[in-house]
């Protein structure tokens, strides 16, 4: 093994993470590293995750809006025909270009990537198998854990990537599935499955709380979100556990259980997706050299400043604590950097956004309902329905609204939430006003322009202290 030169930084993960804080580094002029053993940079969210699902979820839409939704638009349209080869390559070529995009911010910025995989000799020494064979010890000042998380195995049940499926082999199947059970009605579980309905499938989602979204969705919005994809012929059994699984035959076969004690039944599918959540991913990183330790759920465990109890050694993304969220973790990429090379960084984890890229998009930022109630927190309450909205009328896309939580006394913004159209941009909006502290005032005094779905934002923030003016 070869030694070379001292960084400044060493990054373990070149995800979004990771890449961020390289390009960040680079930015700041320190000597840095990052090293990834997959071959390409963007983690899993660009080469396997946000990005190619947004992809097919696009695509889809397309496909599913020309085959059911061109009549009423004075439209006609001949034979339609789903070509899932090309269909695929479609998403290969958008990642193929971001990953490639990705690897010349790094060069652009001086950050070097190293292909191949990172663990821990010691507290200042990074040992790299190389991709291409051999490996090279780096020695760094500071040193950076971000590699990611990996998807929660459902017990019993082997995933083989054809037949059970993880959101990984979810986005690359080779023929549309007659039928296909998802496993956990969370934001993967949605996303696909509104994927493969639309592209012919019958899909089921098994979700063992009773809401659709994971528990951070509020409960009004998910209900109407529940009702939408309802209605585009996804099929849920909420309050219902997948107790065991079963590969041996043609079918793949579920044994479900209502979660409160209901009948047992099974379903049989092609096609099994397991998406019940993800797990922090530390698997071969060395951690037992260095005597870091893990919490409960696998996650490393870091201060305010990322920081892990040996101080050069810092930590962000998916493998440590907050929403496994790309965005979350770029912001922490940034942040990370300014802390080593300023001392000071910001993120505020009561402003990060969550979006699900269905048709309509559901998007939130700051508590839901749900959340203040639990915590006795007064709230009122402004809405507006996609229905009243000039802009969605016209578009013929009417489904959703947009609700507004707010402090009865200050009128302070506490939590905004959106089931429609153009919800997944129009969260930005919601999100400046909630860090800068804004009220509802404030955002319905603002002049949004006419006609857009933004504007049932802004009524819906009227709505919270005066009256709408278009419902
Ligand atoms: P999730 O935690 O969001 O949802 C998993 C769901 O599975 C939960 O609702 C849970 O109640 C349910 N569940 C668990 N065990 C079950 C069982 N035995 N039977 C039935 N239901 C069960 O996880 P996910 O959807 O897998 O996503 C993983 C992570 O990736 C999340 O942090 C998510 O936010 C993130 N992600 C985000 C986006 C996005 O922002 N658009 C897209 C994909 C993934």
């Amino acid at each position: 093994a070869s030694t070379s030169e001292e960084k400044d930084l060493i990054i373990i993960g070149g995800g979004v993470a990771g890449y961020i804080a390289a390009i960040k580094a680079g930015q700041e002029g320190m000597k840095v590293a990052c090293i990834e053993k997959r071959g390409t940079l963007g983690g899993t969210c660009l080469n396997v995750g946000c990005i190619p699902s947004k992809s097919l979820l696009n695509n889809s839409h397309l496909y599913h809006q020309i085959l059911h939704d061109t009549k009423n638009r004075g439209i006609e349209v001949g034979e339609v025909k789903l070509n899932l080869q090309n269909f695929m390559k479609a998403k290969d070529t958008s990642v193929n270009s971001l990953t490639k995009g990705v690897e010349f911010l790094l060069k652009k910025n001086g950050a070097e990537y190293i292909k191949g995989t990172g663990s821990f000799i010691n507290e200042n020494e990074i040992k790299v198998d190389l991709n291409d064979g051999g490996e090279s010890v780096i020695r760094g000042k500071n040193i950076l854990i971000a590699t990611g998380s990996e998807a929660t195995p459902f017990p019993g049940l082997t995933v083989d990537e054809k037949r059970v499926v993880t959101s990984t082999g979810a986005i690359a199947l080779e023929k549309v599935p007659e039928t296909m059970t998802v496993i956990g009605g969370g934001i993967i579980g949605l996303e696909m499955a509104s994927v493969w309905s639309r592209l012919g499938a019958k899909v089921t989602v098994v979700e063992f709380l009773g809401q659709i979204g994971g528990p951070g969705m509020d409960t009004e919005i998910s209900k109407a979100s529940q009702k939408i994809l309802k209605k585009q012929g996804i099929e849920f059994k909420l309050n219902t556990k997948v107790v065991s699984g079963d590969t041996s035959g043609d079918l793949v076969k579920l044994e479900i259980d209502a979660a409160k004690g209901g009948k047992p039944e099974s379903i049989d599918s092609e096609v099994v997706l397991v998406a019940i959540g993800r797990r922090p991913y530390t698997q071969g990183l060395g951690l037992e050299n260095i005597g870091l330790e893990l919490d409960e759920r696998g996650r490393v465990i870091i201060d305010s400043e990322y920081r892990t109890k040996i101080p050069h050694i810092r930590c962000i993304g998916d493998v440590t604590f907050g929403p496994m969220l790309a965005h979350k973790a770029e912001e922490e990429g940034v942040a990370v950097v300014e802390y080593i090379a300023k001392g000071h960084g910001h993120v505020n984890y009561g402003c990060i956004p969550s979006v699900m890229y269905t048709h309509p998009e559901v998007a939130w930022v700051g508590q839901s309902e749900q959340d203040l109630k639990s915590q006795n927190i007064p709230y009122k309450i402004g809405t507006f329905p996609f229905s009243a909205n000039s802009r969605a009328k016209t578009n013929l896309d009417s489904d959703g609204l947009v609700k507004i939580l707010a402090d009865p006394e200050t009128d302070r913004l506490l939590g905004a939430h959106i089931v429609g159209p153009g919800a997944g941009e129009m969260i930005a909006e919601a999100t400046l006003a909630l860090e800068y502290g804004a009220s509802s005032e404030d955002i319905a005094r603002t002049c949004h322009a006419h006609p857009t779905l933004a504007e049932a934002f802004k009524e819906a923030a009227m709505a919270t202290y005066a009256k709408a003016l278009h419902f």
